[in-house]
């Protein structure tokens, strides 16, 4: 059975929206509180979910009233949580966002149960997607294991990260990240600039995505490279486009599409991320891809 197994982080964003964000010591008011599902894990999987993939997530709440709650916003998405653990004592990792009317934001993030992710040994076959939200050492067996497709956003840029790609097959950064893992003393912008990426893989089956904002992605393997244009939209908010890029990306290759023609549905879903608020509930179903695309 093919499946999306997304082994990575599971978060509430605790949202306030504010006139502007406070300095060191002062103390504002909030306009508004929201609660919202997130971490790159969770947005991932539902993003997976939403565009027809069987998606499970492993990874860990706590056993606070947050972990229930993120575990029924998952399961309301169609994801499998049975391998979603509850950590005894954990908190639900959390992260604090302020946001003020210029669209700045301010963010704290407390890791809580996701800093204690252990990974069970991943059934065959499908595809693993994984990112950088959980200990690097849980993540390495997994991806040591072959007989699936192995994608991994490597996000956040946590250097360390680096001794996974070798077990990579897809590996997804944003241009920022790019610079960061290359060591570059300027992000690459264009498609030209961006074709360095090729300096994060060394196998001729792998390939690495980067995706490159309003510049849409582009995908470098050993020996060519395709580029996507970014759908024409004008972006209402970009959070979780990323994550929603991955996930779609995933949901596609798991259906046995082949990267080329995956890559074009990826960066629709993506652009349509763009057109609603938050992450996780901004994710797109594949119905509306079509609709899209058509
Ligand atoms: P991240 O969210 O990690 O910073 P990007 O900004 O590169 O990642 O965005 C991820 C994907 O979202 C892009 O590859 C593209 O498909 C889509 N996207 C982002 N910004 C826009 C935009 N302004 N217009 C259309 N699509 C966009």
């Amino acid at each position: 059975m093919m499946a999306v197994r997304v082994v990575g982080s599971v978060n509430v964003d605790i949202v306030a929206q504010v006139e502007r964000i406070p300095a060191p010591g002062e103390t504002v008011l909030a306009r508004s509180v929201e609660r919202l599902a997130g971490g790159k894990g969770a947005n991932q999987a539902v993003a997976a979910a939403r565009m027809g993939a069987e998606t499970a997530m492993i990874g860990a709440v706590g056993d606070d009233e947050a972990g229930g709650w993120m575990r029924a916003q998952l399961a309301e998405a169609g994801v499998d949580v049975a391998g979603l653990g509850t950590l005894a004592g954990a908190q639900t990792g959390t992260a604090y966002i302020a946001v003020d009317d210029a669209g700045e934001n301010q963010i704290i993030v407390a890791a809580g149960a996701n800093a204690q992710v252990s990974v069970p040994v991943v059934a065959a076959g499908g595809v693993l997607l994984a990112q950088l939200e959980v200990p690097i050492d849980a993540l390495a067996p997994a991806f040591a294991e072959a007989g699936r497709l192995r994608m991994l956003n490597a996000a956040p840029p946590v250097a360390e990260a680096r001794r996974l790609f070798g077990d990579v097959d897809v590996l997804i950064v944003n241009q920022h990240e790019l610079a960061i893992f290359l060591d570059l003393p300027a992000t690459p912008r264009t498609v030209e600039e961006a074709l360095v990426a090729r300096g994060l893989i060394g196998r001729p089956d792998q390939v690495v995505v980067v995706t490159l904002g309003a510049g849409g992605a582009l995908a470098v393997w050993a020996d060519r490279h395709l580029h996507v244009p970014a759908m024409p939209v004008v972006p209402i908010d970009t959070i979780g486009a990323g994550d929603c890029f991955c996930g779609a990306l995933a949901a596609q290759l798991d259906a046995g599409i082949a990267l080329e023609a995956a890559l074009p549905v990826a960066n629709a879903a993506a652009a349509l991320c763009t057109q609603v608020r938050g992450a996780a509930p901004a994710m797109p179903t594949r119905a509306a891809v079509d609709a899209f695309v058509a």
